[in-house]
């Protein structure tokens, strides 16, 4: 599996397109919007759009979902249905964030723990991680020991809890129950900023490294 990393929209999201190197079939996961930009990676790249991917409802990940999805004609899957209602409140999101328009979805399957998705022949493990958003999903691609962990943990921080049901015990649970027993070479791709490894951060992030109990 390959993947390129696009950061979109003014908070620098990184969106991801990953591929399966033999069919060249591939996922976006959290296009917030640039699509044209994203648009061109996937043109570039010689890879067909088979489907979206979001890992958690916040307008930064999901914003250009719909015109996506639509002009590639592919389905919506993801987050977990917990966070459906960022996702239907996407215009108060909007003006919270300062965004312009951004187009309403219902994504075409909601996602849950231990779901499998297949990207040509490359499959994605679905992991249930709340705390940042009560639907946040983590894709983990165990061939390459590759994780997309959206804003559920970042090199040396972890996500926000203080939006509308986040919480913090939950967060740090997520991260020391479902992330790190993945293994300290699992590279992570972070919604935000530079991939890290959970080896890493288990030694040096002030939130939830080893030796903070
Ligand atoms: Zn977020
Ligand atoms: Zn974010």
């Amino acid at each position: 599996m390959k993947f390129r990393i696009i950061p979109v929209t003014p908070f620098q999201q990184n969106c991801t397109l990953i591929w399966c190197e033999q069919t060249l079939e591939a996922a976006v996961i959290d296009p917030g919007g640039d699509i044209e930009r994203i648009q061109a990676v996937i043109e570039e790249e010689g890879v067909k759009l088979t489907q979206v991917l979001l890992t958690h409802g916040h307008l930064d990940h999901v914003g250009g979902t719909a015109p996506l999805a639509r002009e590639a004609g592919v389905p919506i899957l993801g987050p977990h249905k917990e966070d459906a209602f960022w996702i239907d409140g996407l215009d108060q999101q909007s003006a919270m964030f300062g965004f312009g328009k951004v187009e309403g979805f219902t994504p075409d399957r909601w996602l849950d723990e231990g779901d499998t998705l297949t990207v040509g022949k490359e499959q994605l493990e679905v992991l249930f991680c709340p705390g940042h958003t009560p639907g946040h999903l983590v894709f983990f691609h165990r061939n390459s020991q590759l994780a997309q962990v959206g804003d559920v943990l970042f090199q040396g921080s972890i996500g926000r809890t203080d939006f509308p049901r986040g919480d913090h015990a939950t967060l740090i649970r997520s991260i020391r129950e479902k992330l790190f027993p993945l293994g300290d070479e699992v590279r992570f791709i972070p919604g935000h900023g530079p991939m890290s490894t959970f080896g890493e951060e288990r030694r040096t992030n002030p939130f939830v490294a080893d030796h903070r109990g």
